[in-house]
């Protein structure tokens, strides 16, 4: 395959961006080699500066579920596009957006438009301090927020260690108030609330972990988590930047049936665009500025061709039976990929949930960040390789989720898994 022209850009670009891109994955630090740039995208693929063509399971990391440049979303743009970019006073399509969140997440009675996932996270986990008076948070290890400070901390042994900043920058004081939990254990939960809980202002949680692979929640954990946040006063964050509108219409608390205080989303409810938003219970929106005293604002906050491009998206997931036959895309892909496994003689398992899922290699159940992390990432690099050359392009790094977009068909599907069939026999090794 050709890589000239991506392999000059990037050339260029290390000596004008750190590690030659915005953001670090994209520089393939985890896989070995150089990105390629993308020229293009339409429905389930990328098309890179030299003209190699392939099937994407990034989805720009979560947003393109209805596909790339989907007409709708690209017509809502251009319509709104007309009528300028950014106003600095309140539109409409903010009105509607906020109509849309709180309608498909009943657990949102009010809602926060911002600019990013981060900027949700770090404004829930700002209320949930200024609503409690509380200091501590919780979060749990292979989960990501974004790169607030509070986030970057790693999860220490054993589950009362202190926070150790994982990224120089972080002050120690800071990270010192952000307790980690391992995920999936219930009694590590149970004894760190009883512990401490009083002093623990909110706990975030992606439920479905997408950040470390794909990792479900065990059989009635996120529940634990409720109760116990319900019974210590403390705020319960579901961080669905990843999950919301993907693994159900309503998310992974619809999927589990949980009613979370606040939550954040993002990705999605962009269509593509620079998008975060936070909601959760009115009691607690309303201490937001500049209803209450909390304070949190955004220059480009509820951008109109941001919230037209959201709002197209969040109209084509609404058609009846999106998620469902979603749902039946992964399974076809993840029981092929299984399969030509299987038949390579390699072990791997695979995680789902509808529009997502984790691929491991490894024989055992993932069900923990430690059997996570034990898997073959080596394998899993041969294999991202061999896929890439075929024409398919996964995460580039063993600790991402994959997802499918409604663009993904027969046709896609049946490329990656024959694809797949080569590339699992390369990955042995
Ligand atoms: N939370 C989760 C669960 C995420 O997956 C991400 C990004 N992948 C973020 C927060 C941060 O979002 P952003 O990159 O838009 O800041």
């Amino acid at each position: 395959m050709k890589n000239d022209i991506s392999h000059d850009l990037f050339t260029r670009a290390k000596a004008l961006m750190p590690g030659g891109v915005n953001s670090p994955v994209r520089a393939f630090k985890s896989v070995g080699g150089e990105p390629f740039f993308a020229q293009r995208a339409e429905g389930a693929y990328l098309i890179d500066v030299d003209g190699n063509r392939y099937v994407d399971y990034i989805g720009s990391w979560g947003p393109m579920i209805a596909g790339h440049a989907h007409p709708k979303v690209l017509e809502a743009v251009a319509r709104v596009m007309r009528d300028g970019l950014s106003f600095g006073v309140p539109n409409p399509l903010e009105v509607t957006m906020a109509e849309t969140i709180t309608r498909l997440v009943p657990s949102c009675d009010m809602v926060r438009m911002v600019n990013s996932g981060t900027e949700a996270t770090l404004s829930a986990i700002r209320l949930a301090r200024g609503a409690t008076g509380r200091e501590r948070i919780v979060k749990f290890e292979g989960c990501y927020h974004g790169h607030g400070d509070s986030f970057l901390v790693k999860a220490g042994s054993g589950m009362l260690t202190l926070g150790v900043p994982d990224s120089p920058g972080v002050p120690k004081g800071l990270a010192d108030l952000t307790l980690t939990l391992p995920y999936n254990d219930f009694e590590a939960a149970t004894q760190l609330f009883d512990k401490c809980g009083n002093e623990i202002a909110g706990l975030i949680i992606e439920p479905i972990v997408g950040n470390a692979n794909c990792i479900l929640p065990r059989e009635g954990y996120l529940q634990h988590l409720r109760a116990l946040c319900t019974k210590h006063g403390t705020v319960l964050i579901f961080d669905e930047v990843m999950t919301g509108f993907r693994v159900a219409l309503g998310g992974a608390q619809q999927r589990y049936g949980i009613t979370p205080d606040l939550s954040t989303f993002g990705k999605i409810i962009g269509g593509g665009m620079p998008v975060g938003a936070y909601g959760g219970r009115a009691d607690l929106m309303r201490q937001i500025a500049p209803s209450g005293p909390i304070y949190q604002a955004g220059t480009l906050s509820g951008n109109p061709v941001a919230m037209a491009a959201g709002l197209a998206t969040l109209e084509l997931i609404q058609a009846e039976g999106f998620h469902a036959s979603l749902e039946r895309r992964t399974h076809q892909l993840c029981d092929g990929l299984e399969q030509a496994a299987s038949d390579a003689g390699v072990p791997v398992t695979t995680n789902r949930s509808c529009a997502m899922f984790g691929l491991f290699f490894t024989d055992r159940k993932v069900e923990t960040y430690a059997d996570a992390i034990a898997c073959d990432t080596q394998a899993f690099n041969r294999f991202f390789h061999g896929m890439r050359t075929r024409g398919v392009y996964l995460a580039p790094s063993a600790y991402e989720a994959g997802f499918l977009s409604s663009a993904h068909g027969d046709a896609e599907i049946g490329h990656t898994i024959e694809a797949a069939r080569e590339a699992f026999r390369e990955a042995r090794g």
